[in-house]
């Protein structure tokens, strides 16, 4: 099996990040690189962790389970695992398992509630961000502004969860400026919720992908979440 180039495609990554944060006049330092390698084996994994990168993401619990945890190769390796699909209820436990650094993808008051009962029997905290479906598609996870400000106080009141701000994943279109507006709504409900909810951490947006994250990052995320512009097409 011959692998993509990787480390090369992570270096071109990085250099993309640098020069979108100059054009906004931010440090690339406050924006980290997620490496999305669902579908794709460990091998790909291996190869980033090789060339130094950290921090990986996951869609599905089960497939990040297995890749990561039950792996022996995986064992010891000094990777950072986030989640960031959406997690099903009977999914839950084993989101868990992962030992995720960070769950991006918390998007309804149900899911929210179980995991912080799993956490508490386990006496851990999780740390989180909160899905927006700032669109209004139907077919997107996350709460709508409305329904997220409504629910944040019995949200916030949650022990063993604590949160770092927002993400989103705005409607496909291949033209990347088509997502600007979703990024803009993002970072403004963002800084009304923390002007709202002072109590809590904002300082997090986990928002663009492969085709869009230099717009992205022009408007204020401090995480993307890029799979193909590293690891090449999933089949
Ligand atoms: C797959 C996935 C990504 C990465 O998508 P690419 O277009 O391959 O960069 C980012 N975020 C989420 C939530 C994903 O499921």
């Amino acid at each position: 099996m011959s692998l993509p180039p990787i480390a090369d495609n992570l270096a071109r990554v990085h250099e993309r990040i640098a020069r979108a944060a100059a054009r906004a006049g931010r440090s690339a330092d406050d924006i980290t690189l997620v490496a999305v390698t669902k579908t794709h084996p460990w091998a790909y994994v291996a190869a980033a962790l090789a060339a130094g990168h950290r921090d990986f993401g996951e869609n599905r619990p089960e497939e990040a389970y297995a890749k990561f945890i039950e792996n022996p190769e995986a064992a010891d390796q000094p990777f950072r695992l986030h989640l960031i699909g959406p997690i099903q209820s009977r999914k839950a436990k084993i989101a868990l398992a992962c030992r995720p650094v960070l769950i991006h993808s918390i998007d309804r008051l149900k899911i929210a509630r179980r995991l912080d009962r799993l956490a508490g029997e386990q006496g851990i905290v999780l740390d989180a961000l909160l899905e927006v479906n700032v669109s209004g598609e139907p077919s997107k996870h996350g709460w709508s502004p409305d329904a997220l400000r409504a629910e944040l106080p019995e949200l916030l009141a949650l022990p063993h969860l604590r949160f770092h701000g927002l993400m989103t994943i705005p409607p496909y279109d291949p033209d990347p400026e088509a997502a600007r507006p979703y990024f803009i709504a993002l970072r403004e409900l963002r800084d009304a919720l923390a002007a709202a909810f002072p109590q809590a951490d904002w300082s997090h947006l986990s928002m663009g992908m492969s085709h869009d994250f230099e717009v992205a990052i022009e408007e204020g995320a401090t995480m993307v979440r890029v799979g193909t512009a590293i690891f090449g097409p999933r089949t």
